[in-house]
C-alpha cells in the first residue's frame, strides 16, 4: 500500500537519525525533533530508545521483553517484541528519559493477540513523575473497561516529564501486554497509522469473536489490503465512542448469527443501532448481521421482537424479519422445519451501484439462511435482488446516504467463490476508503 510505503520511509529516516544499531533498549532524545520535523513532511518524530540510561523498566513474563513496546514494530505478537507483565492487577510499564521530555499524544497497541484483547491492559492510566517517586495521573489517559486493540491518548495540554509510565490496574487475560508504545510530543500530531477495520460478531456468545475473523481472510485477500490490520469485537461492545477513538476505524463488517431474533437480547445491539442511525461508518452485514441492520432500522432496540414461529399475525412485533417458508410447525429456533438456502445460489443486479462494479448481472454466491429480510426499510434501497432458482427478494440493501450495507449472502465464505467474492469485499474497501477521505462530522440523517 501507498500508505505503507511512506510509512516505511518515514520509518527509516528516523532509524537513520538515531543511528540504528543501537541497542533495543536504548532511547532517542531529540530535542528539536519536532522543530527538525515540521519540514519532514509533517510527521511527528517518535520518542524512541537510544541509550541505556533512558530505557524501559516493568516486571515481565518469562520470555518477553519489556523493551518490546518500543522496537518499531507496531502489530508483532512474537514475544521478543511485546511487553508482557506479571499480574492481573497492578502491573506497572514505565519508561525514563534522559531528561525532561515533551509529550502530547500516546499510541498504544494492546494485546499479545493480533485480533482480540487477550493478555490486555482493561482499567489503566498513564501517570508522570519528576523524580520517579512521587507520581501524577494524566486524567485524560484514564481508561475503564478497555475495548481498543489500538488507542491514540490526546492529552489537552502536553507534559514535560522524566519518568511515565502505565498502571494497569486490572488486565484481561493473565496480565497486560502491550505491543507497541510511541510518544509524541504533540497534543495534535499526526500520528500516521494505516486503515483498519472492526470484524463484529452478530452471535449471542460474547466469546465467540472468531465469528468475525473470515472477513479479515478475504480482505487480505484483496489487491492492496494484504497488511490490513483488523480487530474482532462482540457487538455489544460496538458503539459510537469505540468507533470515534483514534485511530478511528474505516468500516465495521458484522458476521452472521444463530439464534432467533425473539431468543437474543436486545439491549446489546443499543450501540449499534447508534452507529447505523447515525450514519457515520460504512459498514457490511452479512445474514443475521444483515437482517439485524433491518430490524434495528424499522423496529429499534426498545420495542419487544418476535420471530415468524411465535408471532401473533394480527400484531407482527418484527414485520421486517419473515422466514423464506416452513414445511411444518416447530419451536422458535429450532429450523428443521424451516426452508433454507444453503450452498451456491444465483444473484441479480437491480441497481446500479459501485459495490458491484465489474460483477456480471447474474452471478454465484454463497447462502446459508432460513430468515430474511421481508421488506426494504425506508431510507434504504435495494442493489442486488435473487437469481434464477434463489427464494430470497431482498438479498442486498443500501442505505441512501451512507455505504452502510445488508446482504443476505455470505461473501465471506468464499472457498467456492473466491473470484466474486474478492471483487464485492475489494469495492466496499475501495467505498469505505474514499467515504472516510472526505469530512462526514454532519448532524445525523435519521433521528
Ligand atoms: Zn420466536
Amino acid at each position: 500500500m501507498k500508505r505503507q510505503h511512506m510509512l516505511n520511509v518515514v520509518w527509516i529516516a528516523i532509524l537513520y537519525l538515531i543511528g540504528a544499531n543501537q541497542p533495543a533498549d536504548c532511547f532517542a532524545y531529540e530535542p528539536n525533533a519536532e522543530a527538525q520535523n515540521a519540514s519532514t513532511a509533517g510527521q511527528a518524530v517518535v520518542r524512541r530508545p537510544a541509550s541505556a540510561s533512558e530505557r524501559a523498566i516493568a516486571e515481565t513474563a518469562e520470555g518477553y521483553s519489556v523493551s518490546g513496546p518500543m522496537d518499531g514494530n507496531r502489530f508483532s505478537t512474537s514475544a521478543n517484541s511485546v511487553w508482557l507483565g506479571t499480574r492481573k492487577s497492578g502491573d506497572v510499564w514505565q519508561v525514563t528519559f534522559s531528561e525532561p521530555t515533551v509529550i502530547g499524544s500516546i499510541l498504544q497497541i494492546n494485546s499479545d493477540d493480533p485480533h482480540r484483547m487477550a493478555n490486555a491492559a482493561r482499567n489503566y492510566s498513564w501517570q508522570i513523575s519528576d523524580d520517579g517517586n512521587e507520581w501524577t495521573n494524566l486524567p485524560d489517559t484514564i481508561v475503564r473497561n478497555e475495548k481498543r486493540l489500538f488507542r491514540i491518548h490526546r492529552l489537552k495540554e502536553t507534559v514535560t516529564t522524566k519518568h511515565i509510565r502505565l498502571v494497569v490496574n486490572l488486565a484481561y487475560g493473565q496480565a497486560p501486554a502491550l505491543r507497541e508504545v510511541e510518544f509524541y510530543p504533540s497534543t495534535a500530531s499526526i500520528v500516521p497509522f494505516d486503515e483498519w477495520f472492526v470484524a463484529v460478531s452478530s452471535d449471542e456468545d460474547p466469546e465467540n469473536l472468531a465469528i468475525g475473523l473470515p472477513f479479515v481472510a478475504l480482505a487480505r485477500l484483496c489487491d492492496g489490503w494484504t497488511n490490513t490490520q483488523a480487530q474482532t469485537l462482540w457487538h455489544g461492545d460496538f458503539d459510537p465512542d469505540f468507533v470515534s477513538i483514534e485511530p478511528r476505524p474505516m468500516c465495521a463488517f458484522f458476521s452472521g448469527s444463530y439464534l432467533e431474533w425473539c431468543q437474543c437480547n436486545r439491549e446489546p445491539w443499543r450501540g449499534v443501532q447508534e452507529v447505523l442511525l447515525s450514519r457515520s461508518l460504512p459498514m457490511w452485514g452479512s445474514c443475521g448481521g444483515a437482517q439485524v441492520f433491518a430490524i434495528l432500522e424499522e423496529t429499534g432496540v426498545d420495542q419487544p421482537w418476535d420471530c415468524p414461529r411465535c408471532r401473533n399475525p394480527d400484531k407482527p412485533l418484527l414485520p421486517i424479519y419473515s422466514h423464506i417458508g416452513h414445511t411444518g410447525k416447530s419451536p422458535c429456533g429450532d429450523y428443521s422445519k424451516c426452508i433454507g438456502e444453503r450452498g451456491k445460489f444465483q444473484m441479480k443486479i437491480e441497481h446500479a451501484d459501485p459495490i458491484v462494479q465489474d460483477l456480471p448481472d447474474v452471478f454465484e454466491i454463497v447462502e446459508s439462511h432460513i430468515g430474511q429480510i421481508n421488506h426494504v426499510p425506508n431510507g434504504w434501497h435495494r442493489i442486488i435482488t435473487k437469481g434464477p432458482g434463489a427464494h430470497t427478494v431482498n438479498q442486498c440493501l443500501r442505505t441512501d446516504d451512507c455505504p452502510i450495507y445488508a446482504a443476505q449472502f455470505h461473501m465471506e465464505i468464499y472457498e467456492s467463490t473466491m473470484e466474486t467474492s474478492t471483487l464485492i469485499m475489494s469495492n466496499f474497501l475501495r467505498i469505505a476508503h474514499e467515504w472516510n477521505a472526505v469530512p462526514h462530522d454532519g448532524p445525523p440523517v435519521i433521528d
